[in-house]
């Protein structure tokens, strides 16, 4: 790996969103993978910051084969001594209790406040202050009602599945295969999102376009989604080291200076 500015052992969290995990992108899963050993085992935290997984049909599905990856992946570095945390993406808002007692993480609510390294960060995934896209943030309202999981999860999984592949390829149809990911978050959300926790940085992901942007003092670092085979590859991950130094690094581990 190259340098990437930064002993190991001073990184404290790392954070990471939108890979979109799912089989038809083995690249993806590998680039995951070799994250996973090569760096989040030699932090003390990992934040996974939604759409780790390209859907999610229901927790009764953890004995897919490739969820068993993903899960045993993850063990290993729970069992390794990090502390791995996980927001809820647009797209795997039904994981629940049974895939993080498996994978050894913990839930957390959709905006969550850590403070690392003195500084007070606010971590979410971002879909939520998207408030243009109006059809988006009604089907988020539905779905993200306890009767309505309850109803859906009641279904048989192969049920749902058929539907969620059915929503995909609708969305796929209507404008592209990330359909959720057009829109940008609007300024106002993201200042609720600053007057809510009483913070000023920020970090999410779900937009797909990587930045670091500073607003009246106020920081909001964007995670990349990954796509490692694309060209250029599109991956990488933010880090925060003991003296709350906030670094991007692309896929190979380089810091991202521009
Ligand atoms: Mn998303």
């Amino acid at each position: 790996m190259g340098n990437t500015g930064m002993r190991a052992a001073d990184v404290r969290a790392l954070f990471i969103s939108d890979l979109h995990l799912q089989p038809a992108h083995p690249a993806t899963s590998a680039a995951f993978y070799d994250f996973l050993d090569q760096h989040a085992r030699h932090a003390q935290q990992l934040y996974l910051l939604g759409d780790l997984f390209e859907y999610w049909a229901g927790d009764d599905d953890l004995s897919d084969p490739f969820h068993q990856q993903v899960i045993a992946a993850l063990r290993r570095v729970s069992d390794a001594g990090v502390s791995v945390y996980w927001i809820a993406g647009n797209r795997d808002f039904l994981v629940g209790q049974q895939f993080a007692a498996a994978a050894g993480l913990t839930l957390l609510p959709e905006i969550h406040v850590a403070e690392i390294g003195g500084q007070r960060l606010a971590l979410l995934h971002g879909d939520a202050q998207c408030t243009e896209d109006v059809k988006y943030m009604e089907f988020r309202a539905m779905v993200r009602q306890p009767g309505w999981q309850q109803q859906f999860t009641a279904m048989p999984l192969a049920q749902r599945k058929a539907i969620i592949a059915g929503m995909r390829e609708n969305s796929r149809k209507d404008q592209g295969s990330k359909s959720y990911e057009i829109m940008d978050v609007t300024p106002q959300a993201i200042s609720d999102v600053y007057a809510q926790t009483g913070t000023d940085v920020m970090i999410h992901g779900h937009t797909h376009r990587p930045a670091l942007h500073t607003v009246d003092g106020k920081r909001r670092y964007v995670l990349p989604d990954w796509e490692p085979d694309a060209t250029p590859p599109r991956g990488g991950w933010i880090a925060i080291d003991g003296r709350g130094a906030i670094t991007r690094h692309d896929l190979g581990g380089h810091i991202i200076t521009a």
